[in-house]
């Protein structure tokens, strides 16, 4: 609980608020926010040890405002990633994705504009429509998760957004957004007039990729639609298969115009130099760093069976398929309650998505075994 006295003038729509963000626990198994659950390699380790040594004497200094050198940096990672090359103009970098999407939502929305979203989806993009006071409106998905592309394309006409919030792998469901469902999306926002907004302006397309990496291998990434379409904007992160969540790297690629529009409302050296020495360093690794992502695919893909051949109250236990590197599996009559045992066994996972569904991510094998272990306790106790 937050201790906020009235005599301190918080914004009335802010009253009553609590911060937001999964529990950070001290205990053995952390399965609850999605990180990549390996750590750096010793020589990954010293590059960036050099490489923030290196500028260490020139912290007196401002860092490099337009982040260049990184920004090529991203231009190399997506051709090898994703096989497009863009131009350092259609890229941009962020401390993680979530000020990625916040700056998109600072630049395109605001009082009398609305962002659309496909729910359930991330739960902080309600919160930077609230933060930006931009109005927050939902397309529900499909009772699969998978997205209901008419209703979501009626949506848009409906309401005018500046901005349509995809999430492909999406969390927490895990659900991927097919390339042609993308693309349909994309021609509609390209006909569409935006509410608030001078005439002649279309929304703008948000896919967040922050999972991307884990998808199956030859699937194309959003990103191959950046050179065609001036309203797409793509959100990347090293938090998650890059392994680097820690360093609160994420990007954007997008037509420039787009990145301009960001560029107007970033904080001036948003990007400390510390930030970019260490992100450089990582990408100097970059077939390392993505070394375990076959290896979390796989684990996925058993646990995924493995809850599918689990039993509660006497039925197989549901499981959304999923191309990212945790599960949503369900439904618990109080999925609390299955929660809360899962801890008291050193095992925290996420209470997060549609009532009665429970999240895990994938950690290391010793960790996923304990996961299997303790669920298998659990399950017994509510049989
Ligand atoms: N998008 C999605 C869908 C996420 O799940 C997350 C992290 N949970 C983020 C964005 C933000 O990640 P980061 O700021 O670490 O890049």
């Amino acid at each position: 609980m937050s201790a906020i006295p009235s005599s301190i003038p918080l914004r009335n729509d802010l009253l009553g608020e609590e911060p937001y963000g999964a529990p950070q626990l001290d205990v053995p198994v952390c399965l609850n926010v999605n990180e990549n659950p390996y750590p750096l390699e010793p020589d990954v380790v010293s590059s960036i040890a050099q490489r923030v040594a290196s500028i260490a004497a020139e912290l007196n200094r401002y860092p490099d405002r337009e982040h260049i050198e990184l920004r090529q940096a991203f231009s190399d990672y997506l051709a090898k990633e994703s096989g497009t090359r863009l131009r350092v103009e259609q890229l941009w970098g962020a401390n993680g994705s979530n000020e990625i999407m916040l700056q998109l939502f600072q630049a395109f929305g605001g009082p009398g504009r609305t962002a659309l979203g496909c729910d359930p989806t991330y739960s902080m993009y309600p919160e930077y429509a609230r933060d930006t006071f931009t109005t927050w409106k939902l397309a529900h998905r499909h009772e699969d998760f998978t997205l209901d592309v008419d209703r979501t394309i009626d949506a848009i006409n409906e309401y005018g957004p500046s901005m349509v919030l995809v999430t492909s792998p999406n969390n927490p469901t895990g659900t991927v957004l097919p390339h042609d469902e993308i693309e349909a999306l994309l021609a509609a926002c390209e006909q569409a007039p935006v509410t608030g907004a001078p005439e002649g302006a279309h929304p703008i397309l948000i896919v967040d990729e922050a999972y991307v990496e884990f998808r199956d291998p030859g699937t194309p990434s959003a990103v191959s639609l950046v050179p065609k379409h001036h309203n797409l904007a793509v959100s990347r992160t090293m938090s998650k298969a890059f392994a680097f969540a820690g360093a609160r790297v994420g990007y954007l690629a997008a037509d420039e115009g787009i990145i301009d529009a960001v560029r107007i409302v970033r904080m001036p050296y948003h990007l400390s130099a510390v930030t970019q020495a260490a992100a450089l360093a990582a990408f100097e690794h970059t077939d390392e760093q993505l070394s375990t992502v076959a290896h979390l695919r796989q684990t996925r893909e058993q646990t995924a069976s493995w809850l599918a051949q689990q039993h509660y109250h006497g039925e197989n236990i549901r499981v959304a398929p999923s191309g990212s590197n945790f599960v949503l599996f369900g439904t618990f009559e109080r999925r609390e309650t299955i929660f809360q045992d899962l801890l008291d066994r050193g095992v925290l996972i996420r209470v997060v998505g549609p009532e009665g569904w429970l999240r895990v991510c994938m950690g290391t094998d010793e960790e996923m075994a304990r996961f299997r272990q303790a669920f298998t306790e659990v399950l017994a106790l509510h049989d």
